[in-house]
């Protein structure tokens, strides 16, 4: 049965209310100003769509800055980071990708985050872009937050294969410098700047996936080592990955359920190791279980001090999580449906395609935020989370967007790569919600953040 209309304009009118006065509490709360300019949203081009399709798309729709503002209602707000400096290296970026491409073979790249290219990866290294947070005495370059996210940046929008050197540039290299020993420092990290060992991340099992703490590995001392028994679930990579740092029990649970546990080093070329296979949705390996049946490693392969795993294990997801990038898995489909809507679209493709890029642009600025709030050696978790949350609804909806648009295109709009973007990103869909964290427990995250728990 339908809603009439005065009682719909009731409704609306109450929602709204109700909106603006959660969100005033929640300011005064925050204690945050105004959100910026809406002009300023729209000032800055993202990557490298093209100048002509972004002044299309720009003009197309301002429905999507709503939601933009809702969000940016709990954010607390700086000025955006100025990018200019490292434009050149942008196009230094862009020359090695389309070199890149050309050696491949191939003119675009449609999977990124699961495109594992060691070769690639060393490649990249021999310019300085992986280890680029890691200091020079252990091999890696010092370079701050905001050119490495420029690289960020510029890799996943051109859909580079940065799998097999991703997790050890973004997680693995940061927490052996803060919590390993000098001598695993020393042995490590230059070793992942170089890009000669890639990492995976053992943290998942079969019954405690959000919930980490719930982790039953166990990992027993036994005089001079540690014998590990127990199955790691959902490890990308774990198959071509040299190394693992795993989360296991090695003591009691503690009152807070946080305690008993440490990270290791684990070698996952080591035989006794069973690294089995499991099938995504699009059918590709990218998944493994990898398990441990009486594995001994040496003392030296325990990361900080026993028990301390929990806070170890919290430091890495932050990494993981605060990454300002977890917006672009879908971009290169944005760009293919931009251009595919031409320059005078009808006005209800404008509209969709529109309103995607407008958010596409806002979870940019937000995400520069949280880049340059890391700059400054903020930690501004709650904001990450919010860009992550939103970040990957945009994702998310792409797909499902660009299906509505295609069945009101003419058929010449949709040339091969738009079509192979549409069918990987659309497989893949149900992953970006998932993969660093659920949304149900981000989303706890944010309203822990705003006060809302
Ligand atoms: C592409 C991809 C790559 C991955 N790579 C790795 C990897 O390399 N290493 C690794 O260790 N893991 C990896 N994972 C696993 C991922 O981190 C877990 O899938 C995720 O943490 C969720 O755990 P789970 O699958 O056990 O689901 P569960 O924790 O069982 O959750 C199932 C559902 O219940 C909800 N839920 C759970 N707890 C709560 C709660 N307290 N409140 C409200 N809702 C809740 C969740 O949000 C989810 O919707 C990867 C996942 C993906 C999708």
């Amino acid at each position: 049965m339908g809603i009439s209309s005065p009682a719909r304009l009731n409704i609306q009118t109450w929602r709204s209310q109700w909106k603006n006065r959660q969100c005033s509490i929640l300011q005064r709360r925050l204690r945050i100003g105004p959100p910026p300019e809406a002009s300023s949203v729209l000032t800055q081009p993202p990557l490298s769509l093209p100048d002509s399709d972004a002044n299309t798309a720009r003009a197309l729709s301002g429905r999507a800055i709503i939601d933009y503002y809702l969000h940016m209602q709990f954010f607390a707000h700086q000025p955006l980071p100025d990018l200019g400096p490292y434009v050149g290296l942008r196009g230094e970026i862009r020359a090695f990708l389309a070199e890149e491409r050309q050696r491949a073979g191939i003119d675009q790249w449609v999977g990124s985050w699961e495109g594992h290219d060691r070769d690639f990866s060393a490649r990249l290294a021999e310019r300085g872009w992986v280890g680029m947070a890691l200091p020079t005495a252990y091999g890696g370059h010092d370079k701050g937050i905001l050119e490495r996210y420029v690289v960020f940046e510029e890799l996943l929008a051109g859909g580079a294969p940065v799998a097999a050197h991703w997790i050890a540039d973004r997680q693995s290299g940061p927490l052996i410098l803060r919590f390993g020993t000098e001598a695993q420092r020393q042995h490590f990290l230059p070793r992942i700047a170089s890009t000669e060992y890639t990492f995976a991340i053992g943290m998942s099992e079969p019954d405690s996936g959000s919930d980490l703490a719930a982790a039953r590995t166990k990992a027993e001392w036994r005089g001079n080592g540690w014998r590990i028994n127990g199955a790691k679930i959902w490890t990308s990579n774990a198959h071509r990955a040299d190394w693992m740092i795993t989360l296991c029990r090695t003591g009691d649970v503690g009152e807070d359920r946080h305690g008993g546990l440490s990270q290791f080093l684990i070698d996952l070329k080591a035989p006794d190791i069973k690294i089995r296979p499991i099938q995504n949705l699009a059918g590709d390996h990218h998944f493994n279980e990898v398990v441990f049946e009486d594995h001994n490693i040496a003392a030296d392969r325990i990361i900080g001090s026993p028990g301390d795993g929990w806070r170890q294990v919290m430091n890495e997801l932050a990494f993981e999580r605060s990454a300002p990038d977890r917006y672009l898995s879908t971009f290169r489909l944005i760009v293919e449906l931009v251009r595919a809507a031409g320059a005078t679209p009808d006005h209800a493709i404008a509209g969709e395609v529109g309103a995607l890029y407008a958010r596409l642009v806002g979870v940019r600025m937000l995400s520069m935020q949280v880049a340059a709030a890391l700059d400054q050696g903020k930690t501004p978790n709650t904001e990450a989370a919010l860009v992550k949350e939103i970040g990957t609804a945009l994702e998310q909806d792409t797909p499902e967007v660009a299906r509505r648009v295609l069945s009101e295109t003419p058929d010449g709009a949709r040339d091969g790569l738009l079509e192979e973007l549409l069918t990987y990103d659309t497989l893949h869909t149900p992953s970006f919600t998932l993969r660093g964290g659920a949304r149900e427990i981000v989303r706890g995250i944010i309203a822990r953040g705003i006060g809302l728990r």
